[in-house]
């Protein structure tokens, strides 16, 4: 499931939720429950550190 990554604008919390379908309301901030909270993008792309390509150097 999608979990999103927020961070409070007022304290600096920064916490996770969970996206359960159509469930888009209103995050606020568990640490001192203020709205103010800004959506951080999370990259779940993580893993072999492999090149893009390589390009073998040649005249
Ligand atoms: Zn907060």
């Amino acid at each position: 499931m999608p979990i999103f990554e927020y961070s409070c604008r007022k304290c600096g919390h920064h916490f996770e939720k969970l996206q359960k379908g159509a469930e888009a309301g209103v995050v606020t901030c568990p640490s001192c429950g203020s709205d103010q909270v800004k959506k951080e993008i999370s990259a779940f792309s993580s893993g072999n550190a492999a090149p893009a390509h390589s390009c073998s150097s040649g005249g």
